[in-house]
């Protein structure tokens, strides 16, 4: 880790703890070395990874003018009324220039800048590239990890981003105004699909009903909260909606069947080797590493969009995995799909007569999982974990 300490004069470990402790300097110095991709930024998310989990991570999306700052500012008060920290990740998307962003912060940290319970960061770019995906997941993971009660993940909703964003997030509260033409119609089907609540801001203004119509229509059940951001209305409903939103499993995996891609699995006879083209030349971030004494194996993670790749190293000879680069040598190994209800799909496997390999235990992340066989899966040796809530 001589690498990190050179570059920032700051040791890692003694970095770690700071950020753990919720040392402001430390967590922005962190969220710069990650918006860089500076070397050492890899390193620190590897040991905060384990830390992160327990705020509430809310992610706010909607169209370019639909008030998303300003409500995002009382949402923030109202948290630092109930005495909870916030940190704040302004992601837009749409604004090529930094200065932007920057400019953006000053006006925010007036109203904050006396107050170590908020930390803001934002970031501009040209279009949603792989650069911002990657320094938002990091900079969420941090400033979670960091001790916030509460991670507020804003962006303007044009294209990836709020895919992104649903990821990352908990709770996706879906900003929209009254009077937008053509209405929901005009809003892309991904930003209707991710809501967990939606807002109906400037609801002072003409064609709320209509709207409101509308979003019920494309979404039932979706809570609806109605705001005036500019005069703090509706502020305390909306965080009320929130909470009750969050912790429940996600709608759009319930649309999906329940399941999603967690990981594909890559046999390797090295992962430091495998990381040079993964890390070094695709550009992928290395998460996490660790070694599952069970299945006798070294692991990876590097996330890729909503997934992840699994870099499998076997730790000695008596390894499945040794035995399987034995036999068909290296490549993908089997494909991890993620549910919330596990327990039904492993029934269900069961009952219909899947070859499942092993009975449910706990690997890689603390996560829980069997697997089935490739005889009873079309010849992939398919992976199953329990979606933690
Ligand atoms: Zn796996």
């Amino acid at each position: 880790m001589g690498r990190a300490e050179g570059r920032t004069g700051l040791n890692l470990e003694d970095w770690t703890r700071r950020i753990l402790a919720g040392e402001i300097r430390a967590v922005a110095r962190a969220a710069t070395a990650i918006e860089n991709n500076a070397p050492e930024a890899a390193a620190l998310l590897a040991a905060i990874e384990r830390h992160r989990g327990r705020a509430l991570v809310l992610g706010v999306t909607g169209a370019p003018g639909a008030g998303k700052s300003t409500l995002v500012d009382h949402l923030v008060r109202h948290y630092r009324a109930q005495g909870k920290t916030v940190g704040v990740l302004a992601v837009d998307p749409s604004s090529p220039f930094t200065g932007g962003a920057i400019l953006g912060d000053r006006i925010r940290m007036q109203d904050h800048h006396a107050d170590p319970g908020v930390f803001i960061r934002s970031m501009a770019s040209r279009g949603w590239t792989g650069g911002v995906a990657r320094a938002t997941e990091g900079i969420a993971a941090l400033l979670d990890a960091s001790g916030r009660g509460v991670v507020i993940i804003e962006t303007v909703g044009v294209g990836q981003g709020e895919v992104e964003v649903a990821r990352l997030a908990g709770v996706v509260a879906v900003v929209l105004v009254p009077g937008m033409g053509d209405g929901v119609q005009a809003i892309k089907a991904g930003l209707m699909e991710i809501a967990d609540v939606f807002v109906i801001n400037k609801a002072d203004h003409a064609g709320v009903g209509e709207l409101e119509r509308e979003i019920h229509q494309e979404a039932p059940g979706v809570p609806l909260v109605k705001t005036v951001a500019s005069q703090g209305q509706g502020i305390a409903e909306l965080a009320a909606a929130i909470e009750s939103r969050s912790g429940q499993p996600r709608r759009r995996m319930e649309r999906a069947g329940g399941f999603e891609i967690d990981h594909l699995g890559i046999a390797v006879r090295s992962i430091d080797s495998a990381l040079r083209f993964y890390a070094g030349q695709l550009g992928l971030a290395l998460a996490h590493r660790e070694t599952v004494e069970q299945e006798r194996v070294h692991v990876a993670m590097l996330p890729v969009g909503g997934s992840r790749v699994e870099l499998i190293e076997p730790a000695d000879s008596e390894s499945s995995v040794a035995r399987s680069i034995a036999k068909r040598g290296e490549g993908l190994h089997h494909v991890a799909l993620r549910t919330a209800r596990f327990a039904e799909a492993v029934e269900r496997l069961r009952a219909g007569g899947a070859r499942i390999l092993n009975e449910p235990r706990t690997g890689a992340g603390g996560h829980t999982y069997v697997f089935v066989h490739p005889e009873s899966t079309g010849g992939v040796l398919l992976e199953l974990i329990e979606e933690k809530e």
